[in-house]
């Protein structure tokens, strides 16, 4: 059993008390290879911000859960080594499906872990919440449960269509669950391709997605008045990315995410955690394919991806700048 607390990592509850008192949301980035692990870290301790560092499954099938354990360990030590007296750092499980797996990662060190039932019958939503919240909080664990269900794919996450989370669940469920932040679904998806061409509007010859659904936000607010709120698939898939990667030799064709806009709408409210995935993956893939394009002779992987590292600490610091407003909030 390794407790989080030994590894100097720390919980959400005062972070999301504090970030839905103050308008803001606390970045939630994915990882899984120490280049982002040090962006993140870089990005968090250049602009003074408490970050949430998540893992999905995927991540640990690919990179080991121990080794990211040990990842996220380094990520305070090497915060502090970097100027960062005291980091607030939250290594946390993205999208766990099962009680067995909340529990490995509660007992190696993670210190939240999120509960996905969201495809499940109600009830049973409520019950397996329930039991990774009982178990989490003996440990001071903080638990994150879902309600509505978020389209497209991530990892072993799919789904074809999205429901919007009932407002009038929202306080049954909670009161339930004793989850300490919930998860919505109001229009946000997973991957890069959120939306199709014809669900935009175009606009100044910008494909434009349709807008959040912040009528249903606010109900919810109404209904569970300071309770921390997390948005998931919330990328903008940043054009001069995709561009760069189509540019030199990629093909990824239209690739539409959440306009940075309305994520800062959406910041100012309860909502306070914003999770972003697919903006660090594709800012690592174009910086590396440009790279590469222009050095042909290179083969050295530290030459192409200290540029991609780079890459994700300014898309990083722009996120938690102009999107988030957690900088200077540690
Ligand atoms: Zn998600």
């Amino acid at each position: 059993m390794v407790n989080y607390k030994d590894l100097g990592l720390v919980n959400t509850r005062e972070m999301f008390k504090r970030a839905v008192a103050g308008g803001y949301a606390i970045p939630a980035f994915n990882f899984n290879t120490m280049e982002q692990m040090q962006a993140i870290v870089m990005a968090a301790v250049e602009t003074k911000s408490p970050v949430i560092m998540q893992v999905s499954k995927g991540a640990r099938n690919y990179a080991n859960g121990t080794i990211l354990r040990n990842l996220a360990k380094g990520a305070v030590e090497y915060a502090k080594e970097l100027g960062c007296e005291h980091p607030e750092i939250v290594l946390h499980l993205d999208h766990g499906d099962s009680f067995e797996l909340c529990k490995e990662c509660i007992d190696n060190g993670f210190s939240s872990v999120m509960i996905d039932g969201s495809s499940l019958p109600y009830e049973e939503n409520i019950a397996l919440a329930k039991k990774v919240v009982e178990y989490a909080h003996q440990f001071d664990v903080t638990v994150e449960a879902e309600l509505g269900v978020l389209a497209g794919v991530e990892d072993e996450v799919s789904s074809a269509e999205s429901h919007y989370t009932k407002p009038e669940e929202v306080i049954d469920f909670s009161t339930r669950t004793g989850c300490d932040s919930l998860a919505i679904s109001i229009g946000t998806s997973h991957g890069a391709h959120k939306f199709t061409p014809e669900q935009c509007t175009l606009v100044n010859g910008v494909l434009v997605p349709p807008p959040l659904a912040f009528d249903i936000l606010h109900e919810i607010e109404k209904k569970l008045p300071g309770f921390p709120i997390v948005l998931h698939g919330s990328s903008s898939v940043p054009m001069e990315e995709v561009n760069t990667i189509n540019k030199y030799g990629g093909h990824l064709e239209a690739a539409i995410g959440i306009p940075e806009e309305q994520l800062r709408e959406a910041s100012k409210s309860a909502v306070c955690k914003i999770n972003i995935d697919s903006d660090s993956r594709l800012a690592m893939t174009a910086a590396i394919r440009k790279h590469l394009a222009e050095h042909p002779g290179d083969f050295d992987p530290r030459q192409y991806l200290k540029p991609a590292r780079e890459n994700m600490k300014k898309m990083y610091i722009h996120k938690i700048v102009n999107v988030l407003g957690s900088n200077g909030k540690l």
